[in-house]
């Protein structure tokens, strides 16, 4: 970014608002061009940057009485934290499963933070456009109309809340008013593969650990449904109280999509509640050669997904839809006198979001992803998932054909791991050499995938959720790890 040259008109940081309104005029400006030039120098820039120590350790400031301007404030943005964000903005940066973020997004949020609308809903025009862009969600799903919807925060709450709403209608009981006290152990099911924030939620349900039952996958990592089916008859013979199966469209690990008909089939032979996680992979649906994959997509009772994955927009969006409205209502809506709804006036309107969620007060998440769709349509949003699932077939491809690497579990969609190989070498020297290979790889900012562990094996991990990614750039990652094993593997020979 460049340093800005301009002096401010009449302000002072003492007043909250400018004198005059040309200050943030000026300075908006002066934002556009630097982040533009941020984002533009990226392609020619690394894909991360390691902070240092001397900056960081700029961070420990004592807060003051007095403002420094915005002239002082702001050349510390673009001097000590711009350069060196995550870096999931840069094409090659394919780490865990991050967003990089459309230009229309910057633009909606400078305009979101200056409208700062609080989104309760009511008769304000910001519910009727998170109402109209949660349709062209389920419209971009074929997700059934009637459904209710809500955005959040990310995918890890509205998994969270597709799980309460899961828990209160399956129980049995009315777990709002007398908690789990009121009956069995309730239990729920995912594939050893399942995300680590449905644990969390399951925790936070006050279900406990033990609640979230953990299914085997089978070679491709698919929850196995005859396990499953097994696993539910014992808890019952023991008196347990099944709820609910948490099916993943899309693992974090591999991209696995589970057999969702089939868990489908089963929960509504079982009365069990399904709700699907599918925080990037429901977004594959936009690629009709992944539909055949994703069958039973519809199906789930609940469903929850990011837009600030593979929908490119800033974090964070994520959305959670649940099939009978009722019973999401049923879950949270509580009327206390100074929240009670008349249907006029300011407060009256088409839908109370806080009815179907955990926040009251809510950012204005729609507008990013309204004006993201009705500005590029759904189009270049489902070509460039279709690209990135080519991409990540194209660089297994690649490395299937590399002596030195070895591809390490199936591709169905975006995530690709593998490791560098050499003959000789033992489990443990193979791990440790590429745990160095990747550690340089990122530091040298050429690329920046992370690292999972499948069967035991440290592998090289790389998720490619990412709008800017190039197929070139798949050359560039294998070159690079190639590269760096050869350098590297003499090193570990020995251990
Ligand atoms: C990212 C992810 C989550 C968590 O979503 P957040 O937006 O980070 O809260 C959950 N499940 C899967 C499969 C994910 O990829």
């Amino acid at each position: 970014m460049n340093e800005h040259t301009w002096t401010p008109p009449i302000w002072d940081p003492d007043d909250l608002d400018p004198r005059d309104w040309d200050w943030l005029r000026r300075w908006g400006a002066q934002a556009a061009t630097d982040i533009a030039g941020h984002l533009q120098a990226l392609a020619n820039g690394p894909a991360w940057r390691p902070m240092p120590a001397e900056v960081s350790g700029r961070f420990t400031r004592a807060l003051s009485w007095n403002g420094t301007g915005i002239e002082t404030a702001y050349r510390e943005v673009l001097r000590d934290v711009a350069p060196y964000v995550l870096g999931n903005t840069h094409g090659r940066s394919w780490g865990w499963v991050h967003g990089s973020g459309v230009p229309v997004g910057v633009l909606a949020e400078f305009l979101t933070a200056g409208l700062n609308a609080n989104c309760t809903g009511h008769h304000h025009s910001p519910a009727f456009v998170e109402l109209e862009a949660l349709g062209w969600l389920k419209q971009m799903l074929d997700y059934p109309n009637e459904a209710s919807g809500i955005l959040v925060s990310g995918a890890s709450i509205a998994n969270l809340i597709g799980l309460a709403v899961a828990r209160n209608a399956r129980a049995g009981w009315d777990v709002r008013k007398l908690g789990l006290a009121g009956g069995p152990r309730l239990i729920m099911y995912a594939s050893v593969e399942v995300h680590s924030c449905i644990q969390k939620a399951v925790e936070a349900l006050g279900l406990g650990t033990d609640a979230l039952v953990r299914i085997p996958a089978d070679g491709e990592y698919r929850l196995d449904i005859g396990a499953l089916a097994e696993r539910i008859a014992q808890d019952k013979a023991v008196g347990h109280r099944p709820i609910a199966v948490v099916a993943t469209a899309g693992t974090v690990n591999t991209g696995a999509i589970d057999p969702l008909d089939e868990i489908a089939d089963l929960c509504a032979a079982e009365g069990l509640w399904m709700h699907i996680d599918g925080a990037f992979g429901a977004l594959a649906w936009l690629d009709q050669r992944q539909r055949p994959a994703l069958a039973g997509l519809q199906r789930a009772d609940s469903l929850a997904l990011d837009c600030h994955k593979w929908l490119y927009l800033p974090y964070g969006v994520g959305c959670v839809f649940v099939r009978d409205a009722q019973a999401h209502e049923a879950a949270f809506a509580v009327a206390p006198a100074y929240l009670s709804a008349t249907r006029e006036g300011l407060p009256g309107g088409p839908f109370s979001f806080p009815d179907y969620g955990l926040e009251l007060s809510r950012p204005f998440r729609a507008l990013k992803l309204w004006l993201a769709l009705r500005c590029h349509g759904l189009k270049p949003f489902a070509e460039a998932v279709a690209r990135n699932i080519d991409q990540a077939a194209y660089l297994a491809r690649s490395i299937g054909v590399r002596q030195e690497l070895e591809l390490a579990a199936p591709v169905p969609l975006n995530v690709v791991c593998f490791r560098y190989r050499r003959a000789g070498l033992s489990e443990a020297a193979l791990d440790a050499l590429n745990a160095k290979i990747l550690k340089t790889l990122q530091d040298s900012g050429k690329a920046t995938p992370s690292m999972t562990k499948l069967e035991g094996k440290f592998l090289i991990r790389a998720a490619i959720t990412n709008h800017r990614a190039s197929f070139e750039d798949c050359d560039i990652l294998v070159n690079a790890v190639v590269g760096l094993g050869d350098d590297l593997a003499g090193e570990f020979e020995a251990a």
